[in-house]
């Protein structure tokens, strides 16, 4: 039978067992079969500027990148990686030993886990969780510990209390996300302040993905952990191109930190993909140059997007946590007196034709999330009035 072997024993080994399918391969199946909206998956619906994908497309042609590149990425890229760190936040880095990039954000995620962690080490983590988080700690045979965020005064906020009282002798690393998907809260200075003040007391490495880095909105502020007294020696910093420049599909990221750290993550990445996107590095390279005017402009539309849904989620009835950051927006259904986001996704896209994911699926704690959903605003702006316009078939 397939699937099985003579001892019956499960193929897939203990350390990955429930982590089957994601939740998005189950919700963009469910959009793709009833044509629903799908505000699930976390990708843009519109590439990204053209210019950018005009530069891959003259890196393919002139033959540049097509054969591996060198394992620590091209050197234009990474110069143009420390170049962005010192414009945009005064981070002086050295682009041969201190940055490395990686086939996106997630493999940066990986080959961090795999390379600093030991079996048994505890890894503090923010829930929900971004999904690949817990799959990794879990890979390198780490215990994953959470600190919940939880929603007041609409939004959600970190204890600082509850961060503390998670760390043990057994802690070897806090895994911060901030902007932080699902929930769109973005870390103030004086969370940021806190958490490293936390590190270096308890002598912590921080691993921290600051993908969503230019989608901040309204009064909020990005500001990288590895900016803070004591952390630039201890802090492994994680972005990417995919969210910034609206080409997921093209999978480059990075990791910025000490040569110390960087060479350890580069110790576990070059097993895993050793090297990737070739063209594309060079394209990132230009995109990490141009203007400001850029990436205002990105954060302009994504903040009128952010407002076009979540004004149509809340006259639809949900409670809404407007973000401060990222491209999703988390809502509860408890006001439509519902409990269980699960069952009320899967239903959805019949009730009103659109897809939305449980956010439950992203807590250890199941009761902590349970009514939670979670939505993407990274689309057009017609679809996403369509969708507001759909939603308002939930009202009574
Ligand atoms: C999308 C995302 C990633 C993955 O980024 P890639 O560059 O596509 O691998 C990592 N972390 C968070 C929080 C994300 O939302």
């Amino acid at each position: 039978m397939a699937g099985m072997t003579s001892s019956a024993r499960p193929l897939l080994n203990r350390r990955l067992a429930g982590f089957g399918t994601t939740i998005f391969a189950e919700m963009s199946a469910l959009a793709l079969r009833t044509g629903a909206i799908n505000l699930g998956q976390g990708f843009p619906d519109t590439d990204g500027p053209e210019e950018v994908r005009e530069a891959a497309v003259r890196a393919l042609r002139d033959g540049r990148g097509n054969q591996y590149p060198p394992g620590p990425g091209v050197p234009g890229l990474r110069t143009a990686i420390a170049a962005h760190q010192r414009h945009r936040y005064g981070l002086a880095l050295d682009p041969d030993t201190e940055v490395l990039v990686t086939a996106g954000a997630t493999e940066a995620i990986a080959a961090s886990m795999l390379a600093l962690l030991e079996p048994g080490d505890e890894v503090v983590a923010l829930e929900p969780y971004y999904d690949s988080y817990a799959a990794c700690v879990a890979m390198a045979g780490a215990i994953r510990v959470p600190v919940t965020l939880r929603p007041r005064e609409g939004r959600f906020h970190l204890d600082l209390d509850e961060l503390r009282d998670a760390v043990t002798d057994r802690t070897r690393l806090l895994l911060v996300n901030t902007p932080h998907n699902p929930t769109g809260t973005v870390l103030t200075r004086e969370e940021l302040a806190a958490i490293a003040e936390l590190a270096v007391e308890r002598d912590l490495l921080v691993v921290t993905d600051e993908v969503y880095e230019h989608l901040v909105f309204d009064d909020a502020e990005h500001v990288p952990l590895a900016t803070f007294p004591g952390m630039r020696e201890r802090t492994v910093t994680i972005s990417s191109a995919g969210k910034t420049f609206s080409f997921t599909g093209w999978k480059v990221g990075w990791v910025t930190g000490t040569p110390e750290l960087v060479t350890a993550v580069r110790s576990a990445k070059q097993y895993l993909t050793y090297v990737s996107a070739g063209p594309f590095q060079y394209a990132v390279a230009e995109a990490l140059a141009l203007p400001d005017a850029y990436f205002d402009d990105f954060r302009a539309d994504h903040r009128r997007k952010r407002d076009l849904l979540a004004d149509g989620l809340r006259s639809a009835g949900f409670e809404v946590y407007r973000p401060r950051g990222t491209y999703f927006i988390t809502a509860d259904i408890a006001p439509f007196g519902e409990k269980d986001a699960y069952a009320f996704c899967r239903a959805l896209p019949g009730r009103c034709g659109v897809v939305a994911v449980p956010v439950s699926v992203f807590y250890d704690d199941p009761e902590a999330g349970r009514s939670q959903v979670r939505f993407a605003f990274c689309k057009k702006d017609e679809v996403l009035t369509e969708a507001a316009v759909r939603l308002q078939r939930l009202l009574p």
